[in-house]
């Protein structure tokens, strides 16, 4: 099987080659992202492998689809640059529904400790052997209240974390999670009351039209001043304009971002010798309380090892037995519905 992967980076090919051996699965790798330009790419090839920032649209389907490209392996677990709606009927599409929770949680506490306890500061400090401390006084997470926003896999492994700092957790999700509640330290509650008593709060939840933007300008008016916000999800979750603002004024204490809104032109790559035309990441970054982290979070060892084998798996049982437990959306069958990360 010839499969084609797009925006490759270094990092990806030990243990894609590793699995591909394995599995007789042969990867032809572009550095260049899928999108209409280059789909053209793919011709030739049984399926196409893709990232979070690789662009499948409907243009993009059809055309992989007149190739007869018949499937689509994403090496992630959130699926929000495909159009699935489209797909649907026309691509096999795959994807890696957990890798390492772990990961993408225990980067999140690294940017929060970071962050309130400004190492990223007295990092560049010492290293100018300048040992002030002026300035780096930070505060205890033990007894402050984390507000949860999305208790999946990755969400509840962060609120594990937070509890073993002894913080309290209020929780947020559509679809609660049995047994997480236990009525004192970790409770599930509404978004009313999550903006109102957290002193920190982390986005854990898929990006869908329902979450797009779920911290806007109107969000921030109800959290209490001096609030700490956490994103590894995806960037849309935040309104990066109103964002900025709460910042400006105070009332936001510190903002750790691993995703950004419009990171796919520039997230991945090294862009330091470029004037960056994103006036609002600019003036994020340029603020001494925001730590941007370039959609890093799943970035370890245990997880390239387990995206690898899982797409590759992926690939292969579909190829030999015409099914896939991580299919979203089947090529032929009934009509079906994405909604919330979830098919229908
Ligand atoms: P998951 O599917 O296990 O959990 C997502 C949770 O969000 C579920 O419990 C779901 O019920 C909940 N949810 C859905 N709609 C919601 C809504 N409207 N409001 C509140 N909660 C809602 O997913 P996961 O593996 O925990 O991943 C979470 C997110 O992390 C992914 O969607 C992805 O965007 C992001 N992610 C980021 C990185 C990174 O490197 N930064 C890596 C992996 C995943």
């Amino acid at each position: 099987m010839k499969i084609a992967f797009f925006d490759t980076k270094p990092y990806d090919k030990p243990s894609f080659d590793k699995y591909g051996k394995e599995y007789g699965i042969d990867f032809k790798y572009f550095e260049t992202k899928l999108n209409e330009d280059t789909v053209e790419l793919a011709h030739g090839y049984d399926g196409v492998c893709v990232f979070v920032n690789d662009t499948v649209n409907a243009a993009v389907i059809d055309r992989l689809e007149e190739m007869n490209v018949r499937m689509l392996a994403l090496r992630c677990a959130g699926f929000n640059n495909v159009d699935m709606k489209h797909a649907f009927g026309r691509l096999h599409v795959f994807r890696v529904p957990a890798y390492s929770p772990y990961a993408v949680a225990e980067h999140t506490m690294a940017l929060l400790l970071a962050s309130i306890r400004r190492i990223h500061k007295a990092y560049i400090r010492s290293r100018d052997f300048n040992f002030s401390l002026s300035g780096l006084t930070g505060f205890d997470l033990h007894g402050k209240t984390v507000g949860v926003i999305g208790t999946g896999k990755i969400g509840r492994v962060f609120v594990d974390i937070c509890r073993g700092f002894g913080m309290n957790v209020l929780a947020f999700d559509k679809y609660p999670a049995e047994g997480l509640d236990n009525g004192d330290t970790i409770r599930y509650t509404d978004l009313e009351e999550l903006f109102a008593k957290s002193d920190i709060i982390s986005l854990h939840c898929p990006l869908t039209d329902e979450t797009h933007h779920i911290i806007d300008e109107e969000a921030i008016e109800k959290c209490k001043k001096g609030v700490v916000i956490l994103n590894t999800s995806r960037g849309a979750l935040v309104d990066a304009q109103a964002l900025l603002e709460g910042i400006k004024s105070r009332k936001i204490g510190a903002a750790c971002l691993d995703v950004y809104e419009e990171e796919s032109d520039l997230f991945f790559e090294d862009n330091s010798g470029h004037i960056l035309d994103d006036d609002i990441l600019a003036r994020l970054i340029s603020m001494p309380n925001v730590i941007v982290t370039s959609h890093q979070a799943f970035l370890t060892q245990e997880a390239l090892e387990n995206i690898a084998e899982t797409t590759v798996r992926n690939l292969s049982v579909f190829s030999t037995t015409g099914q896939c437990e991580n299919e979203l959306c089947y090529r032929g069958g009934t009509a079906k519905d994405c909604k919330d990360g979830k098919c229908f």
